[in-house]
């Protein structure tokens, strides 16, 4: 049974956390058998672990929100989170290429209705706390960083089903590429 990466469900939950009402109509991480069939794209299970994840990109919230939060997880991956390998959003794909400058994706699919997250291998185990408000450094000068850290889990995290009624399958559709 293929499982998404630590790293994909730790963020689910933190923008869980921060959207409870949020829609998850376009929400999805592991690719359906058509999709598989295509060949490349980190929703295919590699190993049993997919390492992507959709989210629906209204949050319930004003429409700027879903900018808001993908230039989070940007500059989160730009400050030096390694495990984020990219994020497409709105005709846009971010990456270590040219710095996490927003760049054109050419894709089949523009990712309007959803943003997708890919994840390196780094994320396949740490699925430790996304720094996205870049408040860090602050909080380990006042509480030592332990507020917001990751709480211990036993391992029920593994969430099968796609978890808080998420889709499972993603909605990319044709391959995901950085090309
Ligand atoms: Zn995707």
């Amino acid at each position: 049974m293929p499982k998404l990466c630590k790293a994909g469900q730790q963020l689910r939950e933190q923008i869980d956390d921060d959207y409870p009402d949020r829609d998850r109509k376009s929400d999805g991480w592991i690719a359906d058998a058509r999709h598989m069939a295509k060949g490349t794209s980190d929703h295919i299970p590699q190993d049993g672990i997919v390492r992507a994840l959709d989210i629906d990109a209204d949050l319930n919230a004003h429409k700027e929100e879903a900018y808001a939060l993908v230039e989070k997880i940007r500059k989160c991956a730009k400050r030096g989170d390694k495990r984020i390998k990219y994020i497409i959003y709105d005709g846009k794909i971010m990456s270590p290429i040219m710095n996490w400058r927003r760049r054109k994706y050419r894709g089949a699919n523009p990712h309007r209705s959803h943003f997708h997250i890919s994840f390196t291998t780094l994320g396949d185990k740490d699925g430790s706390w996304f720094d996205l408000e870049g408040d860090r450094n602050e909080r380990i000068q006042t509480d030592g960083g332990k507020l917001g850290e990751n709480i211990p889990r036993d391992g029920s995290s593994d969430i099968p089903s796609g978890g808080l009624g998420s889709r499972r399958n993603c909605k990319c559709g044709a391959s995901i590429s950085l090309a």
